[in-house]
């Protein structure tokens, strides 16, 4: 079952969703070749924490760490330790924050220092497809347009988007009821109504779309070992067009990704 939010429920989203928003761009801020991803965690978990949230992951089903950190081929899951970012590297960095109950979900991939023009093309179109699904949260869509609208910008992109994991559902859990595939056929699945809060997260391949999980039983790569990317926001479904919650002001201003 779909749970729809009130408008007071929304605004404690939005509160959480705006801290998020500005630790993701504090990590940006920070995230560059030589830091480890265990110093990133703890600055995420500093920052939360000073601002009177609660790293949502932390603890999420035994997960040891405040986000998650995930370079290159490694998809989505990755726990920070001791990892050195390199130059070149992409950096998948995904957060959540829990505020007097309320859960947002948000997650940024970064280029460390100069990347190949290819990994940059992945960024962007992973990053425009997330635009695409998050433009069809408004009500008389239904899910289907969301999975449908990403699958369309990085399939004609050439890249795959990964089959086994899914946005979701997202407030008074952090995954809630709907999945929310990033694949699908238009026009299918629940009708979506004003209130209904979404987590939605392209995760796209270079190349094929399996995945494996890592020995740590947390990390999944690409089974290829091709790059990935993986960009999310979460968005409250509203009459006549999307409300992201956890827009971060770097991208208002066009200053970043
Ligand atoms: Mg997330
Ligand atoms: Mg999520």
């Amino acid at each position: 079952m779909i749970v729809r939010k009130s408008a007071g429920e929304i605004a404690k989203i939005a509160a959480a969703g705006a801290i998020l928003a500005d630790c993701i761009d504090a990590l940006t801020e920070e995230a560059a070749p030589g830091i480890t991803t265990a110093e990133l965690d703890r600055l995420a978990e500093k920052f939360i924490r000073q601002h009177r949230g609660v790293p949502t992951f932390l603890g999420y089903r035994g997960f040891p760490a405040s986000i998650c950190a995930s370079p290159n081929d490694m998809v989505v899951h990755g726990i920070p330790g001791k990892y050195r970012v390199a130059e070149g590297d992409l950096l998948s960095l995904d957060v959540g924050v829990t505020l007097d109950g309320y859960v947002a979900d948000s997650a940024v991939t970064l280029p460390m220092g100069a990347v190949e023009p290819e990994a940059q093309r992945l960024l962007d179109v992973t990053a425009e497809s997330l635009e695409a699904g998050l433009a069809e949260c408004r009500e008389g869509r239904r899910l289907g347009d969301i999975s449908h609208a990403v699958q369309e910008i990085v399939e004609a992109a050439g890249f795959s988007v990964v089959r086994s994991l899914v946005g979701h559902g997202v407030g008074r859990e952090m995954h809630e009821d709907p999945q929310i595939p990033n694949y699908g056929d238009p026009g299918r699945g629940p009708r979506l109504e004003e209130g209904m809060v979404f987590a939605i997260e392209p995760m796209v391949d270079a190349g094929a779309y399996e995945v494996v999980v890592a020995d740590d039983g947390w990390a999944i790569h690409t089974a290829d070992g091709s790059l990935s990317a993986h960009f999310e926001h979460t968005v409250a479904v509203g009459k006549k067009g999307p409300r992201v919650l956890t827009r971060r002001r770097s991208e208002r201003s066009g200053a970043g990704a």
